[in-house]
């Protein structure tokens, strides 16, 4: 059995994603495009080291859509501190 084929995945989410662009667009935001790289490479790079040293959220959402929100100060510290570590680490050394 194929669970692609038979189950409908599209309704399945990591709300941590969610998280991680709404904090790197905020981060990103903040700083002039002349001392950081935004390119396609570097940006999709800040994301994967985000989320891999956070904790994934999944959950079914029905509506297709997620309203994602953090649900502790916690939470949201880690967040922000993940995501500055990493924004530093990738503009340091981009891929490129
Ligand atoms: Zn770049």
């Amino acid at each position: 059995m194929a669970i692609r084929d038979k189950y409908d995945l599209e309704e399945l989410g990591n709300e941590m994603e969610e998280f991680v662009f709404q904090e790197l667009e905020k981060q990103l935001d903040a700083i002039s495009d002349d001392d950081i790289c935004k390119c396609h490479d570097c940006v999709l790079d800040m994301i994967c080291l985000s989320l891999n040293q956070l904790e994934p959220r999944y959950r079914v959402s029905l509506m297709g859509t997620l309203y994602a929100k953090v649900e502790s100060q916690e939470l949201e510290e880690k967040i922000k501190h993940v995501v500055a570590d990493v924004l530093m680490k990738v503009s340091q050394n981009p891929g490129h």
